[in-house]
């Protein structure tokens, strides 16, 4: 992508489980995972506590100045995202942080205000990068580029799953809505919207396991790098 360097973009809809398999996919290549869902969170998070409505974008905009948004890898080579100087890994997981990233990403000032950090990590490293626009916007000179999807009911049921292993239950039914209207909301925007890359290749993960899904990410990528 840079010039020595490697870059895999994995883009899709929310829960299509697209950071458990760059996660793994990253340790087996031995690649950078960066998670770029965090970056927009980050900036989510912000204005939550700034109490600012996500979807009003003068208002988002407004903030960016004040914002200073970090990306760095601990001795493990987790991603932890720091927001003015404090450390918001756990902060950005919290549910009700998910819509607002999903509104304050709809926002161009905010997407442009995040796009150098992202391409920067992919000039220094080797990278499997997962979001919703990096085959198409952020990295589109990527060496591969992979399009996952799965049905929402699939989606919900894998993040009801997760939630419940968390100790941190919720119903099924709000849980589908949610993936459904995050859907609606990234495939809908005006600024880059949630679609595959022309050369993307895509790949549905409904009814695998992790398993059988990691094969499939990695005989591919194998293929194709
Ligand atoms: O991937 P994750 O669910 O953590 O992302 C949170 C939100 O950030 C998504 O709903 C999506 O709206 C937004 N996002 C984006 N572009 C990316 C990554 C995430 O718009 N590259």
């Amino acid at each position: 992508m840079g010039e020595k360097t490697k870059a895999i973009a994995i883009d899709g809809p929310s829960g299509a489980g697209k950071s458990t398999l760059a996660r793994a996919l990253a340790k087996e290549l031995g690649f950078r995972y960066v998670d770029t869902g965090a970056i927009y969170r980050t900036v989510g998070c912000y204005a939550r506590r700034k109490g600012v409505d996500p979807g009003n974008a003068e208002a988002v905009t407004a903030l960016l100045p004040e914002i200073r948004v970090e990306v760095l890898y601990d001795s493990e080579g987790l991603q932890h995202m720091v927001l003015n100087g404090e450390d918001v890994t756990a902060e950005i997981r919290l549910p009700e942080i998910s819509m607002y990233a999903s509104r304050v990403s709809a926002i161009p000032a905010v997407r442009d205000f995040l796009m150098e950090m992202q391409r920067d990590l992919a000039r220094r490293h080797n990278v499997i990068m997962d979001g919703r626009d990096i085959g198409t916007v952020v990295l589109p000179q990527a060496d591969i580029k992979l399009f996952l999807s799965a049905s929402p009911e699939d989606r919900a049921m894998r993040r009801f799953l997760e939630l419940e292993q968390r100790g941190t239950p919720q119903d099924y039914g709000p849980l589908l809505s949610e993936i459904k209207e995050r859907d609606y909301n990234d495939s809908h925007r005006a600024a880059a919207p949630l679609r595959p890359a022309e050369d993307a290749i895509l790949l549905d993960t409904t009814g695998n396991t992790f398993d059988q899904s990691f094969q499939l990410l990695l005989k591919t990528i194998k293929e194709n790098l």
